[in-house]
Parts: structure tokens; C-alpha cells; sequence
């Protein structure tokens, strides 16, 4: 007998996850979840930093995240089962006159949207909340102290069971091997497909001081025309589900997913590396996330040790999830001159891991129905802030499935035809 149901997401990573439960608050808990894996997590959601901040520089992920930050705060309340938020903050520390003017504008956005809490702090501020860092070039900088830290795992585990206690079924060890589409008796739409998505990053040593990626507005080429078709199944290696909605949230997959009904999606994997340290105390045992803006260096506290992350600009797209042991010096170097203690901490590069970011060209989610396949649903490449913007991206896509829009934000600017129609987005505070 066919299986059906009203909703199908592929994927159980904390995007899947956050779908599936604002669904199943919604009351539609007719949903299946499917992950290829044995176990949920096991794609980026597990490799992930957990770094949650409002810190950013457009409108759109400043939304994301006060709505995400403030759901955090109250998770283990609403969700029944821990997040693990720790309100530890991030501070970031500008190094020329660039850096403060694009932290200037940045929270006076912040602060426009309701973020008010973003402190404005001096060099003398930031040695008093890390002593070790050296400042001699820092000009100030910014510090949110309701940014911090979430347990991606944990976030990830509680949607989801929160989200099967109200019905929603979730099948591990199975994979979508294909999405079932039939002709639909409507106009031809447009496929969205045209042009090669501009660059997806630029060469700049440090992300703060990127030039804006270059839109294709004005010279998008004449778009294919498609007659248009809708959802009626996916199929697995369980056999067929019958269903009119499908939500891709395959995370770095996505692409791939997409293509599965015929549909493009501008979402490229990108290798992110962390180093986590040896028990470390010479740094205090609480202190924010730290970012060194000439740089992109990053670091937070993990349990006894430090958690050390930095985005290499010599970094290829690509399913490259080994951990490169060259990164180690890459890193300690830019670790060690921003903290110099840091050069005594013992590193073992066995610990050490790689995950994958989704990467849209403009460094901001897709969220919203393709445009050529009616019932496919995209909710992907969050371009490193996937476990932040999760229960953003969740309610947002559940409200678009369920009522055609979202009172959260005018979900509009995240849809895909935003690459085609010369609307991009630039997000320049990626880490
Ligand atoms: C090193 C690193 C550090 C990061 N740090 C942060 C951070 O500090 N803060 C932050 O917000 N984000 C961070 N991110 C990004 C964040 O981890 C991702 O954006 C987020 O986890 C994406 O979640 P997801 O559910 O979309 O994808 P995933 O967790 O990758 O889940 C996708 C799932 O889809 C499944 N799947 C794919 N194809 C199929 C198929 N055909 N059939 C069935 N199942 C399928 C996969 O198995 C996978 O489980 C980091 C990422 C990395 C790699």
C-alpha cells in the first residue's frame, strides 16, 4: 500500500526538524520526515559551532534572529526539552575605520528592528572582558550580550521529538531517490533558472572587508519557459509517498534535492573547519564569542577547552568533509597573534573537524515555494547560520505552507527568483 502524507520534508537536520514541529503546532501533523541517514545530525547540524547572534547587517537576518534569539531564551519552556542557550555574547573588535563605520551602520539597523541591546564598547572595555586578547590596534567595537550559544544537537532533538509526540513521523536510514511531479492544468511559469549565479565569494582576507558580490540586475538573460507541474510523490528506498507537499531541507544537498523535480537552486556546499583546543585555563572560564575583524578569526570557550574557528578565503566549493591537517598552522597563526597565549595551547589534530556551509551567492537563506513546481517548498542554504535562524526558518516556511505567508517577515525577499530578478541580498557579517 502507498504511503501518503500531507507533508513530506526530506532531511531531519535542525532545519527539517524546526519544520516539522511549527507544522505540528500549526496543527498539521500529517508529516513525514525522511533522513538517509541512521541517525538525525550526521549532516552539518552536528558540525556546527552553535553560534547565535543578531549581530548581522541586513534587515531580513536581523528579523531571523530576534525572532530566533528570543525563541531560544524560552525553548526548554515551549519545546519541552533543553537548548542549552547560553547568553554568553559575541563581541566584535574593529581593527581600521572601516570596520567601526560597518559596525556603526549595523547597529543603528539593529537597533531600528528592536535589537536594542548591542553595546558600543572601547578597547579598554573589550581587555576587560578577555585581558589576553592583544589590542594595540583595536579601535572598539560591538558587544550583544544576548548573542551566544545553543546545543545544535540538542535544539535539533527537541523540535523533533516535541514534534513526533504531536504525530509527525520521522523515517531514519531511508533515502529520496526521486521526486514524482505530474502537469498541472495552469499557465507556463517561468523556470528561474537562467543565468549562472554570480561569485559566491570574494577573494578578501577578511569576510568585513569583502566588496559587495556583484548582482546580476539589468543584465538577467530571458528566463526558459516551463510548463508547470506539481507535486504528487516522492520516492525512497522504502518505496513511493504519495503527497502534493514536499519541503526540501536537505541542507548542502539541496541542489541536488531540487533537481530531483526538475527545479535549480543556487546552493553550493563549502568546507568549514573548527580546532577545538586542549584543556585551556588561561583564558577565563566565561567570556563571548571574539572576533577579530582584520582577520575573521574566531573564538569561544567549549567546555575546558577553546573552540577555534576561522574561514580560509583559499577554499574551494565541494563535498570535501576531511579535516585538511595544513588548516592547523593556517589557524594557530591568526590565533596566536590576536591571543597570544593561545600559541602555548596544545592542539591534537585528531579532534579536529570539517563540515559543510550552504552557500548562496548572496550569503542569505532560500525559504519559499519553487517557482516552476507547485508544492515544492525550499528552506536551504543558510550560508553558515542555519542553527541560528532555525526556528525563524521553521515557522516561516510552515507559515508560507500553510497560509501562503508569514506575518514574521515578507518572506518574499528570501524566495529563489530573487537570483534571476536582480533582488540580491548582501550579508558581509558572515563568520
Ligand atoms: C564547521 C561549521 C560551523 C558552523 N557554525 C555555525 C554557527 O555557529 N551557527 C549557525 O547558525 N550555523 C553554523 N553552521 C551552519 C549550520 O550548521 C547549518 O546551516 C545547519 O546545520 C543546516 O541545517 P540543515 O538541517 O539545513 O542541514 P543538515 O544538518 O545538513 O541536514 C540535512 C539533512 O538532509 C539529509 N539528506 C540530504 N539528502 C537527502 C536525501 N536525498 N534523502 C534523505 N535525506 C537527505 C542529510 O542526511 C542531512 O541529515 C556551521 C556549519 C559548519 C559546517
Amino acid at each position: 500500500m502507498t504511503e501518503t502524507a500531507d507533508v513530506v520534508i526530506i532531511g531531519s537536520g535542525i532545519v527539517g526538524s524546526s519544520v516539522a514541529y511549527h507544522l505540528a503546532q500549526a496543527g498539521c501533523t500529517n508529516v513525514l520526515v525522511i533522513e538517509r541517514e541512521a541517525h538525525q545530525g550526521k549532516g552539518s547540524t552536528g558540525k556546527s559551532m552553535g553560534g547565535v547572534r543578531a549581530q548581522f547587517s541586513t534587515p531580513v537576518n536581523i528579523q531571523m534572529s530576534k525572532y530566533s534569539i528570543d525563541f531560544f531564551a524560552k525553548f526548554d519552556d515551549v519545546v519541552g526539552h533543553p537548548a542549552d542557550y547560553r547568553a554568553h555574547g559575541y563581541l566584535f573588535c574593529a581593527t581600521n575605520e572601516n570596520h567601526l563605520a560597518y559596525l556603526k551602520a549595523n547597529r543603528e539597523c539593529q537597533n531600528a528592528l528592536g535589537v536594542t541591546n548591542v553595546e558600543w564598547v572601547s578597547a579598554e572595555d573589550i581587555v576587560k572582558m578577555v585581558p589576553q586578547l592583544r589590542t594595540d590596534d583595536v579601535l572598539g567595537g560591538t558587544f550583544c550580550p544576548t548573542d551566544g550559544f545553543v546545543d545544535p544537537h540538542s535544539v535539533m532533538m527537541g523540535f523533533m521529538l516535541n514534534a513526533r509526540e504531536r504525530g509527525v513521523r520521522l523515517w531514519l536510514d531511508t533515502q529520496v531517490t526521486g521526486i514524482e511531479v505530474e502537469p498541472h492544468p495552469g499557465e507556463p511559469v517561468n523556470t528561474g533558472s537562467a543565468g549562472a549565479p554570480p561569485a559566491l565569494r570574494s577573494e578578501a582576507a577578511s569576510e568585513f572587508d569583502a566588496a559587495p558580490i556583484p548582482t546580476n540586475a539589468g543584465g538577467a538573460p530571458a528566463l526558459p519557459v516551463l510548463e508547470a507541474c506539481r507535486i504528487s510523490g516522492v520516492m525512497t528506498t522504502r518505496g513511493l509517498v504519495s503527497t502534493r507537499v514536499v519541503v526540501n531541507a536537505a541542507g548542502a544537498w539541496a541542489a541536488e534535492v531540487a533537481r530531483m523535480a526538475g527545479a535549480e537552486l543556487p546552493v553550493e556546499p563549502l568546507r568549514r573547519q573548527l580546532v577545538p583546543t586542549e584543556p585551556f585555563d588561561r583564558l577565563p572560564k566565561r567570556f563571548p564569542m571574539v572576533i577579530d575583524m582584520s582577520t575573521g578569526f574566531h573564538f569561544r570557550r567549549e567546555g575546558k577547552g577553546i573552540l577555534l574557528a576561522w574561514n580560509d578565503p583559499e577554499e574551494t566549493p565541494g563535498f570535501k568533509t576531511e579535516f585538511d591537517p595544513t588548516f592547523i598552522e593556517k589557524i594557530l597563526t591568526r590565533a596566536a597573534s590576536r591571543v597570544p597565549v593561545l600559541s602555548e595551547a596544545e592542539v591534537n589534530p585528531r579532534r579536529a573537524w570539517a563540515g559543510l556551509y550552504e552557500m548562496t551567492p548572496d550569503h542569505h537563506a532560500i525559504i519559499g515555494p519553487a517557482p516552476n513546481v507547485e508544492g515544492l517548498y525550499f528552506v536551504n542554504g543558510f550560508s553558515g547560520h542555519g542553527v541560528m535562524h532555525s526556528p525563524a526558518s521553521g515557522r516561516i516556511t510552515a507559515d508560507l505552507i500553510l497560509q501562503g505567508r508569514s506575518e514574521l517577515i515578507d518572506a518574499q525577499q528570501l524566495s529563489v527568483e530573487r537570483f534571476t530578478e536582480g533582488r540580491l541580498l548582501e550579508e558581509t557579517a558572515i563568520l
